[in-house]
């Protein structure tokens, strides 16, 4: 184990997502991509494939962009995908699920784990940042 280094690699680029490193009441999941990962872990490093939403910066961006209500399993990424392809035939009878279609195509997600049990939505004001950084957000399907 490399102390602290998170994911990202000498080079600069990001290679691999945290893992989480402890499972239970502190996991969070990011609401715009779904990346788990501890409190911690976000608020030290942020979500690598949102780094726009600065929540390493300050942590009410954390509380703010993460969510730790959510039921389903944590997946590693090739399942995650593997289940968004399941959405995605379901999302023909079933249009709220969409988004994960529509994901797919611009889908460029770092290794990590992931969760498709959100179903809050990312507040307006986050929103609006995607959008700044012409990243596309999509959101849950409504209960
Ligand atoms: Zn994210």
């Amino acid at each position: 184990m490399r102390g602290g280094g998170g994911g990202m690699m000498d080079d600069g680029g990001v290679e691999h997502a945290q893992i989480p490193n402890s499972f239970g009441h502190e996991l969070r999941a990011c609401l715009r991509c779904r990346l788990v990962k501890t409190y911690d872990q976000f608020r030290e490093n942020g979500c690598e494939n949102c780094p726009f939403l600065d929540m390493d910066k300050d942590r009410d961006n954390v509380v703010s962009c993460t969510t730790a209500n959510f039921t389903g399993p944590v997946l590693p990424l090739s399942e995650f995908i593997a289940q968004i392809l399941a959405c995605r035939i379901i999302s023909l009878m079933d249009p709220n699920r969409s988004w994960a279609a529509r994901w797919l195509r611009i889908g460029r997600f770092i290794p990590g784990c992931y969760t498709l049990a959100v179903s809050e939505e990312l507040p307006e004001e986050y929103q609006g940042m995607c959008q700044d950084n012409n990243v596309q957000y999509f959101p849950p399907k409504r209960p």
